[in-house]
């Protein structure tokens, strides 16, 4: 049989041992957390930009760019550009 001491060393190692796991647990967790979000943002700067014509947000790499008056402009597709070039023509008249 266990005395009173016996027990306390028991639950003083069970706990122990359940701060070690959990201790464990949460290191990992944070390694997941952090570990995918550097992986995305090396890889794939995905930035986004606005068509200036449709108001549609685009992945700047994918996007049709056009510089109109020193300034670059992102369409999403070839017919937004010229819609947008024709527009700005047309407002200047
Ligand atoms: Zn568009």
């Amino acid at each position: 049989m266990l005395g009173n001491t016996g027990l306390i060393m028991i639950r003083i190692i069970f706990f122990t041992i359940l701060f070690f796991i959990f201790y464990y647990v949460l290191l990992n967790l944070f390694k997941v957390i952090l570990t995918p979000r550097r992986r995305t943002s090396q890889s794939e700067p995905e930035e986004l930009v606005q068509d200036p014509y449709c108001k549609v947000y685009i992945p700047k790499r994918s996007a049709v760019r056009k510089k109109i008056d020193r300034s670059t402009f992102y369409f999403c597709n070839q017919e937004c550009l010229e819609n947008y070039v024709k527009g700005d023509k047309e407002d200047r008249q």
